[in-house]
């Protein structure tokens, strides 16, 4: 029989990726989303993917009632657990729901993950734990800074919630880079609701004609070009860590029952480089203009990706030029859909 692995948030942009990954590396993945930031119309990528609609339940992981239910229904082996708000400004403006989602959701899921038997867990964290990083690249044992947002903040608490609770649950803790591309497919891609935050949503959406120009949030840092450094990793290879992540949990190959990797390519771009990267991925100009700064923006941040690569056994494949390529397609296929 195939281990069953639940995937919390798994119609958003990484965790529709990770369904797919799982059912390809002969998982059978569990769906819960409760649509907040999602669309069913993920379910039907994913089974235009897969070839049958996996079992999808729509149920908010604040949902202590339902998540035990369904958790003694199907019984799974792990929960990868997406199920977050993750809007950095938005989270200024609403930290009690941040707070109240982000870590509210995650003690209900442990509790019950608790209460049903389930000890094994694969969080999503991120690369904002080390904020304006003191090393670069930065290692897994890099200092961590006080959350600049509410958004960070939950993402630390997170951290050391499933840290603490280690003499039972065993967690892989992924710290992301920047995510983006989509699937080669186009069936499934980021659905970003609203005026994208994002640097790639927003620089597709600008080369569909959805947005008038794309504004490049300062050229002063102390960079080559003078715009900010990020390690963009392409959200195929993200979910694909995922998978690794559920195989040490299953295996029990960890040395630690609380364990941390930085997902991310180990190479750094700018902005003004992703710009050029996507012209000559795609032979199509992106109007741009040079703006302010972006108030809480670290200026670069790359991983040091040692540790995931010998350890967890896990290494992008892809490049800048296929994640560039694939979000295009996704815009594109999205511009032609009635649900954008
Ligand atoms: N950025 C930009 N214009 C935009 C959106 C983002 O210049 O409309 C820059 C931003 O300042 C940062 C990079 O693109 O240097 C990545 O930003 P994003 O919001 O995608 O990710 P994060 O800030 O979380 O790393």
């Amino acid at each position: 029989m195939k281990s069953r692995i639940i995937v919390t948030g798994g119609l958003g942009f990484i965790g529709s990726h990770t369904v797919v990954a799982l059912h390809e590396a002969g998982f059978e993945p569990i769906i819960i989303d409760n649509l907040s930031n999602s669309r069913l119309s993920a379910l039907d990528g994913i089974e235009n993917l897969i070839g049958f609609r996996p079992q999808f339940a729509q149920i908010d992981v604040n949902d202590a009632f339902a998540l035990k239910q369904l958790f003694e229904e199907v019984k799974p082996q792990a929960v990868i657990h997406f199920a977050a708000f993750k809007a950095v400004g938005e989270s200024v403006e609403k930290p009690l729901m941040y707070y109240r989602n982000n870590v509210g959701g995650l003690i209900t899921l442990l509790e019950m993950m608790k209460e049903t038997g389930i000890k094994d867990v694969v969080f999503s964290s991120s690369c904002t734990v080390y904020g304006e990083p003191s090393e670069i690249p930065v290692k897994e044992s890099t200092e961590t800074k006080p959350a600049e947002s509410p958004y960070g903040a939950t993402k630390q608490m997170g951290e050391v919630i499933l840290k603490d609770n280690s003499s039972w649950c065993n967690t892989q803790c992924l710290r992301y880079f920047n995510p983006i591309g989509a699937h080669p497919s186009a069936e499934i891609g980021e659905l970003p609701l609203g005026v994208p935050n994002n640097l790639i949503p927003y620089l597709t959406q600008t080369v569909a004609g959805i947005r008038k120009s794309l504004t490049v949030f300062g050229s002063d840092y102390d960079t080559p070009d003078g715009t900010c450094i990020r390690d963009y990793i392409h959200v195929v290879d993200l979910a694909e860590a995922h998978v690794s992540a559920v195989k040490r949990l299953l295996d029990q190959s960890y040395a630690d029952s609380f364990e941390v990797f930085n997902i991310g390519t180990g190479n750094g771009s700018t902005v003004l480089e992703v710009i050029q990267g996507f012209e000559k991925a795609t032979g199509l100009p992106v109007p741009h203009t040079i703006g302010d700064r972006r108030a809480g923006d670290v200026v670069k941040v790359w991983a040091e990706t040692t540790k995931v690569e010998n350890v967890l056994g896990w290494k992008a494949k892809r490049n800048l030029e296929t994640m560039l390529k694939d979000a295009w397609n996704w815009q594109k296929k999205l511009s032609e859909r009635a649900d954008n």
